[in-house]
């Protein structure tokens, strides 16, 4: 008997996954619309879903479940209904939708696991060098997972060169004294654009570098460009255009109908105005800085910083800015984006317009502030109402070594272990080689002054009471419980009792990074070559990389 195809069956043709660090997305790509059931099992952990009338035209077993929260993952026929049986590893929260075709991909269905036992990232540790804290950069580097942004010719795909570029960013920011790069993606994954945002708030950022590669219709067309987001609207019209290109990745990537409404309209206007207009001075600053280093080898698209209204720049609370590194249609532009050492000149200079700007315009309490006022004093800090106990020896800065543990550095130089995690502010008893902590110098030559337990903090723009919490190491609490605050508000010019943070402590160490000399980290010290040469009883000029050199009090 032959049975009438009154609806058309779909297949599942391929199934693909990508790895975020907090779930697993898994794409069925079909011939046709479908419609599906998800739910869990458990005793041991399923995923089950149910496509009907669909049949299953690809294997399985060709999905790498490495490092996945799936163990195995099987399929049977109930009557006309595929199931598809995912076994996992672990509970996890599970999210599926049906997304229609697009200029890459036909129908596909959407599974996303998400692993509940991710603990959520801590925000990066502020203290650092001589406890003055980090510039945080936030380092977005466009698409990936399943949305390849745009594509050139031999098969370059943006996701890749703007990761590969962000990477070397990275790095060239962790090398340098006082800076740190967080990257919103680490690998081929797809993260949402508020969610990158929401990400550099998160990791503290004070900066938010997003990094893109252009595609147009005309393969001709070239030039890099440097964005910042417009006050009203895009002002070009290649600037609408780009702008709604970059922000249709959100629909690409699976999740845009969901993160780009905007339910609270009213109060994200109000606060846009209010600080809005200092992170776009900021913006445009360190565009224009990023602009002029890239056109000393590129050729640029316009003359000057350019305006849209880019969805990943909305941040009003940090300077944000987005980077379209060339043409990747251009089959000139691609050629060299691909290779590293174009990559490599472009994330440099990025680099050094970040790093310029921060020079030019340090934040409170960061490294760079404290080195521009030659390693002395504290920003912003009314000196103490209570000061007490004075404190038996001075401190100073220990590099961790092969086969160290934390009892032994401890015990080493006199300490408590609990004395030596609560001055380093370490949660764990793990520590790297390499890492440096600070420790009680058991000389105690160096005597410092006072303890201080508190101080206080003169609120500037742009501050939020969460941001001035972390900056202190403190929680919200601790602070509004300190300031008896009951609200999270706070206005510019109001006084703020703060933990005190340590002292700098008296002997500073650097690591020699490639492309150092001794008379150029003598000048970023504000030492002369000569006392660096002694203090190091150096005899010549020359020093290696990973040498770790002392630098005198200047
Ligand atoms: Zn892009």
């Amino acid at each position: 008997m032959l049975l009438p195809a009154l609806v058309q069956a779909a297949s599942v043709k391929n199934v693909r996954m990508w790895l975020a660090p907090d779930h697993a997305r898994l794409v069925f790509d079909l011939s046709g619309p479908v419609t599906h059931k998800l739910f869990t099992l458990q005793g041991p952990d399923r995923l089950v879903l149910d496509i009907p009338r669909s049949q299953l035209k690809t294997q399985l077993s060709r999905v790498s479940l490495a490092k996945s929260p799936i163990s195995a993952m099987r399929s049977a026929k109930k009557g006309s209904t595929l199931r598809i049986v995912l076994d996992l590893k672990e509970s996890i929260r599970p999210r599926s939708f049906e997304l229609k075709p697009n200029d890459q991909y036909g129908h596909r269905l959407v599974v996303d696991l998400y692993r509940k036992s991710q603990k959520a990232s801590p925000p990066v540790k502020s203290a650092a060098v001589n406890q003055q804290r980090n510039i945080i950069v936030s380092i977005d580097a466009g698409h990936g997972g399943d949305d390849p942004g745009a594509l050139g010719p031999g098969r370059v795909r943006e996701k890749d060169v703007v990761l590969a570029i962000a990477r070397r960013l990275k790095t060239l920011l962790d090398k340098e004294p006082g800076f740190k790069g967080v990257m919103t993606r680490s690998g081929d994954y797809y993260i949402s654009l508020r969610g990158r945002t929401r990400l550099a708030r998160k990791k503290n950022a004070d900066m938010f570098v997003s990094i893109h590669a252009d595609a147009f219709k005309n393969p001709r067309a070239k030039g890099a460009s440097v964005w910042v987001l417009s006050p009203r609207g895009a002002s070009s019209e290649m600037g609408r255009w780009l702008a709604r290109r970059e922000n249709a990745t959100d629909l690409i990537g699976g999740v845009g109908s969901v993160s780009l409404d905007d339910k609270n309209k009213v109060l994200k206007s109000v606060l846009l105005d209010m600080s809005m207009t200092a992170s776009r001075a900021d913006s445009r600053d360190v565009g224009s800085n990023i602009h002029r280093n890239i056109a000393r080898f590129a050729k640029m698209h316009k003359k000057h910083v350019e305006q849209a209204g880019f969805v990943v720049l909305k941040s009003p609370d940090i300077p944000s800015i987005l980077v379209e590194t060339g043409f990747i249609s251009n089959p000139d532009e691609a050629r060299k984006l691909k290779t590293a050492s174009y990559q490599r000149k472009m994330a440099d200079a990025i680099f050094r317009g970040i790093k310029a700007h921060f020079y030019n315009k340090p934040p409170a309490h960061s490294w760079v502030a404290w080195k521009k006022r030659g390693g002395k004093g504290r920003s912003q800090v009314v000196l103490p109402v209570v000061a007490s106990k004075p404190v038996a020896a001075g401190s100073s800065r220990y590099k961790v070594v092969s086969g160290d543990s934390l009892s032994r550095i401890a015990s080493r130089h006199g300490m408590s272990v609990a004395r030596l995690k609560a001055m380093n502010n370490l949660t764990s008893n793990t520590v790297r080689k390499g890492q440096w902590l600070t420790v009680a110098s058991g000389s105690a030559k160096v005597r410092r002054p006072v303890s201080q337990p508190t101080s206080r903090y003169k609120v500037v723009r742009g501050d939020s009471l969460s941001r001035i919490a972390s900056r202190h190491g403190m929680t919200l609490s601790q602070l509004k419980s300190m300031n008896k605050l009951r609200s999270n508000t706070v206005k510019v010019g109001q006084r703020l009792r703060v933990k005190a943070r340590p002292a700098p402590p008296p002997v500073v160490r650097y690591k020699v990074v490639s492309g150092d000399s001794l008379s150029r980290i003598a000048s970023r010290h504000g030492v002369s070559l000569s006392a660096l040469k002694a203090a190091n009883r150096l005899a010549s000029n020359s020093i290696r990389i990973g040498q770790v050199l002392r630098i005198p009090a200047s």
